[in-house]
């Protein structure tokens, strides 16, 4: 199957960050040519006046909740944790593949190619998944036993999840112990341990609230950072998500063991966490940034365009300063970084990357195109609703506002 895509502005993200003008040719699954092209495909999409760029990666979700979006809205994260614990008793397979296809469309249609996901019942949204053609990273989510409303054990369902899925084309399997205060020094190392038996990467959420640090260094005397690296649990596999409520020297921390930081503003915003990830001092430190929305229950969309100009802003006023953020350094955030960040050979328009691409129309707003405002128009001008093509692997999965069936 060949796609060409004809006549686009390419916003490559290559290491030149070269912005060009033409076609991009796709077989099998890959982007086999850039430039002016004369050979036949088997479907051609017309970007004369549009944006070719890389899709966007989400780089954590929680998408099986989609379907409870708004409610658990204005409420503190304890009370938030309260009533999602208290509605997961009553969710099973069903509930979860049904909010699981709500949340990949809206990705879909928005211009995420790729997500990282944390949840129970990971194979409920593998099969939504694999209906719809996103790539998706689905880490199967731990806690303590006896916190847990899975069936069995977390960690053993888990392991068998990552067991089945691994090798799928579109499916990336992996293990999400939920936080330090819900997963014991015992559950994390085990999660660790089958991250590394199966080779995947691991994410987690860490230091999301000034409560969660506060209480854990009431409980090990230690900040969650420090004490992860205390019992040995940082290394560069770890997406850590959230990383808020962190002190410089846990940046070096995360640093020096090459942790991945996921970066979810509209939810902290959203939660009135009171603070936001020391971007500034994270990235003086090198730690490789990506962006994510978190769930619907606290975001409340899953619009990656809306979380690429709320992280770039957010900073700005934060640091009084606009030049901490810039739009090119955002873009990469979404899609170079992250798939340097979960090891996915896309992010980027280039000859043997795998084609996961879409195409934006940047009608009204966006106009008129020019070299040089377009990775800004992108960031703090365009959003979701602006993408018109959403390529997956070389297959387009959603086209003009509706998702393309088989
Ligand atoms: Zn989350």
């Amino acid at each position: 199957m060949s796609v060409l895509i004809k006549d686009g502005w390419i916003v490559t993200q290559n290491s030149k960050r070269e912005i060009l003008r033409g076609d991009v040719f796709i077989e099998d699954g890959r982007i086999v040519e850039i430039g002016k092209i004369r050979t036949e495909a088997d479907f051609v999409l017309n970007a004369k006046d549009k944006i070719v760029m890389p899709g966007l990666i989400n780089a954590h979700t929680h998408v099986g909740m989609s379907d409870l979006r708004g409610l658990a809205d204005d409420v503190p994260l304890d009370d938030f944790l309260q009533r999602m614990w208290k509605l997961e008793e009553n969710r099973g397979r069903e509930e979860i593949y049904q909010g699981a296809k709500l949340g990949i469309e809206e990705m879909l249609l928005t211009g995420t190619t790729s997500f990282v996901d944390m949840y129970y019942y990971e194979d409920a949204v593998a099969k939504a998944s694999k209906e719809l053609g996103i790539r998706a990273y689905l880490g199967w989510a731990v806690v303590d036993e006896e916190l847990t409303t899975q069936e069995g054990s977390p960690l053993q369902n888990a392991e068998n999840f990552i067991r089945e899925y691994r090798g799928e084309e579109l499916i990336v399997p992996l293990i999400a112990p939920h936080a330090v205060y819900s997963c014991s020094e015992e559950t994390l190392l085990k999660a660790k341990d089958i991250a590394e038996r199966y080779r995947t990467i691991i994410t987690m959420h860490i230091a999301e609230t000034r409560r969660e640090v506060y209480d854990h260094r009431k409980k090990y005397g230690m900040r969650p950072v420090e004490w992860l690296e205390k019992i040995d649990f940082l290394n560069e596999k770890l997406l850590g998500v959230h990383l808020v409520w962190l002190t410089l020297h846990e940046v070096k921390i995360l640093a020096s063991h090459g942790v991945k930081a996921s970066h979810n503003p509209t939810s902290n915003m959203k939660l009135g966490n009171g603070g936001s990830m020391p971007l500034v001092e994270m990235l003086q430190n090198d730690v490789t940034i990506t962006l994510g929305t978190d769930s619907t229950v606290s975001n409340n969309n899953l619009d990656m365009f809306e979380v690429m100009k709320i992280a770039a802003i957010l900073h700005k006023n934060e640091r009084w300063d606009p030049s901490v953020t810039t739009a090119q350094m955002i873009l990469d955030f979404a899609t170079i970084n992250a798939a340097k960040a979960i090891g996915l050979n896309a992010g980027s328009i280039e000859e043997g990357k795998l084609a996961d691409i879409i195409v934006v129309n940047p009608r009204p707003n966006g106009l008129p195109l020019r070299k040089d405002t377009i990775v800004s128009n992108i960031v703090y001008a365009l959003n979701g609703l602006n993408v018109e093509h959403t390529i997956v692997n070389g297959r387009l999965v959603a086209s003009e506002g509706k998702i393309v069936k088989d």
